[in-house]
């Protein structure tokens, strides 16, 4: 290990040690410290393919129901599709505080994946667990578009993982052989073969996941509203819910209504400490993407973009970029000024930068010095978008409360397109008790690491990325 590791680790091993001792404050922080909605408007190149979108009317009056979903990103949309259809009798009313895939759903680079993030068992029968669920994941996302003829541009020709450094590369082949051996059917391509397919540079070797692909969520999500509403679905917008107040029936209170749910869904991802809950298991953090304007066919042969859907690559501060149907390259990450912790948890980005700057320009020298012929291509689009994210990187899914009718799904960090479209049917079989087949999941009832309050938070946040000089790995 090298000494700038060493120093990486020690600092990261202090951090974690006082975010520990730092969190037995948060009784008084939570108070000192309220956090409330806190929502900007989604203003990406997913979006903008949605431009003949109407945003829904908001509620007015009071309602009762049987499940009062939260959010209306990939979770709640998700989730309001199979609870639905399993239970066509129960009432399900969706409210969502701006309008359908304003979240991360519509803001994000597009990738569909496999696996999940933070797992620690990694036998041969997790590992095939995992992978077997997020591929039947992305099966059925591609099912329910096909079903309902949904107009959502998405591909499935496989996603590359770079490794930068030749002994990451060797590596990922080794991991790639094991998986091989239990039937993943991940493939390694060297730097040469890979040179022939995608001019990339700096790259020792890259993993193909050909089972993976890239989609956009936000006519994904804007698409299901009529199938939802057919389905029985009160969908509800620019109705951001203000306060919770639990019992055997849950009072959601909001601008201009009130519901009163049996059971409720937290699909509100990075936004859900904005709400009172798991303030000590997750924080938001910013992500900046960008998007070019669509490639000329010359454009895309020069750079070798015809083979796959996306890449992203193995540093922390993680470069991740798609190329869309239409032509344009998505790109995000790649820069620790392209990611951002705002202090107690601010999920609106100030000033959301529409324009070049400092963040955008170090991440479009990423993306050139990967795609060197990429430096002539215009920029079309930027936005921002709120990832939700936990210490130890792994996803939550679970019910709590003491009358078990608080339901979540919550934290998938940079992994949320399968997994936050998987949490729809995780949440049902919950709900109904027939559960059995999600138990062994990295996010079936996870624990967490506890999450230090503000102001200690904000400071461990920029003490982590000043003195390791990384971003938090996605
Ligand atoms: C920039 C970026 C890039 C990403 N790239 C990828 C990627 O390439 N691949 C991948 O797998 N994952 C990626 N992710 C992660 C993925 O997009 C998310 O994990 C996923 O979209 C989460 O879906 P969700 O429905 O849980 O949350 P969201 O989509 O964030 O939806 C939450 C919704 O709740 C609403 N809301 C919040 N508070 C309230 C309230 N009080 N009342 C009512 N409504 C409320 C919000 O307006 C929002 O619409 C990325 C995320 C970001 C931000």
């Amino acid at each position: 290990m090298s000494d700038d590791a060493n120093k990486a680790s020690t600092a990261d091993r202090a951090l974690l040690a006082a975010a520990s001792l730092a969190s037995k404050t948060w009784p008084i922080a939570a108070k000192i410290f309220p956090e409330g909605p806190d929502i900007d408007t989604n203003q990406s190149l997913w979006a903008a393919q949605t431009s003949d979108y109407k945003v829904g009317e908001p509620l007015r009056g009071t309602i009762t129901c049987d499940l009062a979903i939260i959010g209306g990103g990939f979770t709640g949309t998700s989730t309001a599709y199979h609870f639905s259809r399993r239970y066509p009798e129960k009432k399900v009313v969706l409210l969502e505080a701006k309008s359908l895939a304003n979240g991360a759903s519509g803001r994000n680079g597009g990738m569909m994946l496999n696996w999940v993030t933070g797992m620690t068992d990694h036998s041969p029968e997790a590992t095939q667990r995992v992978y077997q669920t997020t591929s039947a994941g992305i099966q059925m996302i591609l099912d329910i578009i096909k079903r309902h003829d949904l107009k959502v541009s998405h591909r499935v020709d496989g996603t590359l993982t770079f490794y930068t450094d030749p002994k990451r590369a060797e590596d990922a082949h080794k991991e790639c052989e094991e998986h091989n051996a239990i039937g993943i059917p991940s493939q390694f391509i060297d730097s040469a073969t890979l040179a022939k397919q995608l001019n990339a540079k700096g790259v020792y070797g890259a993993v193909l996941d050909p089972g993976s692909g890239q989609i956009n969520g936000a006519q994904l999500v804007r698409g299901l509203r009529p199938v939802l509403v057919e389905q029985g679905v009160e969908i509800y917008e620019n109705t951001p819910v203000l306060k919770i107040q639990e019992g055997s029936t849950i009072t959601l209170t909001t601008p201009q209504g009130e519901v009163r749910a049996k059971a409720i869904v937290l699909g509100t991802n990075g936004y859900t400490t904005r709400l009172g809950y798991f303030r000590d298991a997750l924080f938001p953090l910013h992500s900046h993407v960008f998007a070019t304007a669509p490639l000329t066919a010359e454009q895309r042969a020069q750079l070798g973009l015809n083979a796959y859907a996306g890449y992203s690559d193995d540093l922390d501060r993680i470069s991740y970029s798609t190329i869309t149907n239409e032509g344009n390259i998505v790109f995000g990450g790649g820069s620790n000024q392209s990611y951002a912790y705002l202090f107690n948890n601010r999920t609106a980005y100030p000033g959301t930068p529409y324009s070049a700057s400092s963040s955008f320009n170090a991440m479009q020298k990423t993306m050139y010095d990967y795609l060197p012929a990429s430096k002539r291509l215009s920029i079309q689009y930027r936005w921002t978008g709120t990832l939700g994210i936990t210490l130890k990187r792994n996803n939550l899914m679970g019910v709590r409360g003491d009358n078990r009718n608080v339901f979540y799904a919550i934290g998938y960090c940079g992994h949320g397109v399968t997994l936050a479209n998987i949490s729809g049917q995780v949440l049902t079989d919950m709900y109904s008790g027939d559960d059995e087949k999600w138990r062994k999941l990295p996010f079936y009832h996870a624990t967490y690491g506890r999450i230090p309050p503000e102001p200690f938070r904000w400071f461990g946040y920029q003490m982590f990325t000043k003195l390791t000089g990384k971003s938090p790995r996605l």
